[in-house]
């Protein structure tokens, strides 16, 4: 039993991966391709991770840390499933987990068609958790009002990173730098707070905001000190995009999981 969870865990892996590398370029389910030439693998070549016969670059190592994490944590979870979700929910949730992660971490996006998946995952999983307590309509009402919190903060926070990012623009303008557009917050992060607010609810989500933002803050912080070591805070601090995503989900995951 627990080498067939293995080899479903590979297979959940291998989804991770292909999801991760089209759904950003084409935004759909496409033939994959090698992201150094564009030539399309073909099925075989690409579920045994050959490298690109076309270029003979090899696959990336997030291809490989995906399959062995996958794996492993298909394991972990099978012999200490969450006590929240069961295995097979927490299996669909760590899937999608691991697809939001890596896109948010390699293009700086999260995906309007994940956001929508995310959503009725999410409704699903909050309806699910609070049901046991507050029943079928009860449920469905703790992960809606979830859903509100998460979005409904994470969208007065990224208005004011709107403000933060008009200052960050005027500075470069004044320092004579050409302004690269860039956000505080990404617009994305507002979804996926309302897609964790879903799954968490009203009593958890906040609990994750603040644990997100600590995650982030303790990393900007090591950052910043590495920065002032040496010696380029003046000018590089403001200059730093932080990807909040990646905290976001690292905190629903402890908190769902562990
Ligand atoms: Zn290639």
């Amino acid at each position: 039993m627990l080498l067939l969870v293995l080899v479903f865990g590979w297979f959940a892996g291998y989804f991770v991966n292909y999801a991760s590398d089209v759904l950003p370029l084409t935004r759909r389910f496409s033939q994959p391709a090698c992201t150094h030439c564009q030539t399309t693998f073909s099925w075989t070549d690409y579920l045994t991770l050959q490298a690109c016969r076309s270029c003979g670059k090899g696959r990336n190592l997030r291809t490989w840390l995906v399959q062995i994490l996958a794996a492993a944590s298909f394991v972990y979870f099978w012999l200490i499933p969450s006590k929240a979700l069961g295995f097979w929910l927490g299996a669909i949730v760590l899937i999608y987990f691991g697809i939001i992660t890596v896109i948010d971490l390699e293009h700086r996006l999260i995906l309007h068609p994940t956001s929508v998946f995310g959503a009725v995952l999410g409704l699903m999983v909050g309806t699910y958790i609070y049901s046991h307590k507050y029943g079928l309509l009860g449920g469905i009402g703790q992960s809606l009002l979830g859903g509100i919190i998460g979005f409904g903060i994470m969208f007065l926070l990224y208005q004011l990173g709107t403000l933060v990012a008009r200052y960050r623009s005027r500075k470069m303008q004044a320092a004579g730098q050409v302004d690269d557009d860039e956000e505080a917050l990404g617009g994305g992060d507002v979804y996926l707070l309302g897609v964790l607010g879903l799954m968490l609810g009203k009593n958890f989500i906040l609990n994750a905001l603040i644990l997100g933002v600590l995650y982030g803050g303790i990393v900007s912080l090591i950052f910043i000190i590495a920065l002032l070591m040496r010696r380029r805070y003046s000018s590089d601090a403001l200059m730093t995009f932080i990807p909040y995503g990646p905290y976001f989900i690292i905190a629903a995951f402890y908190l769902l999981f562990l």
